[in-house]
């Protein structure tokens, strides 16, 4: 089943027409099937981030339309958007994003705390993610006294709490040594195949991009070509 598709985006930066405009964008067309986990590549400056932040309802295409799961991104307005974001969506950023005043366990319960959730979910929630993702040791601690590849799993950990039917990821590899990258990349594929969450993940990292199923290239902010990987793991 189809759970994201973007139709004719296109995004410029400034006046449209006017001297000094950037057009980021230009007439994207791309359709990611539910629990599909897929990369989008492409030189510095070629839109990836600008895409990212347009699918995930940060920021606004010129024209052109994001639906997810039959909901149009443009139909929905401040509170409304901001509450699909919240549940609906989930986020990982390269640097983490982890909230230094919080220990581990809070920082993954935040998004909860936000939504009113009760205590009991809360805490059955946390335990159950700790546990897939090898973190419980850390629970207490705080994001400084941890490892990267540690903060990172807390950061998916934190994404995944209100169970949202996309997870989008900024290069999610980006600070991480080799090691921390396969363990991450490794979470995300648990991810994808045993929680059936979708992930998009824009990245330069061709190792992070080979444990998706599809890679997009994006150029000059069209897509440019694409590969679908054979069902056999790392081989496209
Ligand atoms: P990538 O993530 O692939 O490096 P970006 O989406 O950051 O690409 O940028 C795509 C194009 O849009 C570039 O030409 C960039 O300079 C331009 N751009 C990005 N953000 C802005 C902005 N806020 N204002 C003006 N131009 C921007
Ligand atoms: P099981 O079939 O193993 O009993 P459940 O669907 O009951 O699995 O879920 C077990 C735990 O995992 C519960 O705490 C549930 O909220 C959590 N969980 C299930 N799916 C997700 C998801 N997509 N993201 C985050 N947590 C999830």
């Amino acid at each position: 089943m189809n759970i994201l598709e973007v139709r004719n985006v296109v995004k410029v930066y400034g006046e449209p027409h006017v001297d000094g405009a950037t057009t980021a964008l230009n007439n994207i067309e791309l359709s990611v099937d539910e629990g599909e986990f897929i990369a989008i590549m492409g030189p510095s400056g070629s839109g990836k981030t600008t895409l990212l932040n347009i699918l995930s309802g940060i920021d606004k295409p010129t024209s052109g339309e994001i639906v997810i799961r039959g909901q149009n991104l443009n139909d929905m307005k401040g509170d409304a958007l901001g509450q699909f974001r919240r549940t609906s969506l989930g986020y990982i950023f390269q640097d983490f994003n982890l909230l230094e005043s919080l220990t581990v366990k809070e920082n993954i319960m935040l998004p909860m705390i936000l939504e009113k959730k009760k205590s009991a979910e809360m805490e059955e929630k946390v335990q159950y993610l700790a546990k897939l993702f090898q973190i419980e040791s850390i629970l207490n601690k705080y994001p400084y006294n941890v490892s990267g590849g540690q903060q990172q799993r807390a950061a998916v950990s934190r994404a995944l709490v209100n169970e949202p039917q996309i997870i989008f990821a900024d290069e999610p590899t980006g600070n991480l040594d080799s090691k921390s990258s396969t363990a991450i990349m490794e979470c995300l594929e648990r991810v994808v195949q045993e929680l059936s969450t979708t992930v998009l993940l824009v990245t330069h990292d061709v190792f992070a991009a080979s444990y998706c199923h599809r890679v997009v290239f994006i150029r000059d902010g069209t897509v440019h070509s694409s590969i679908e990987k054979k069902s056999d793991r790392k081989q496209f």
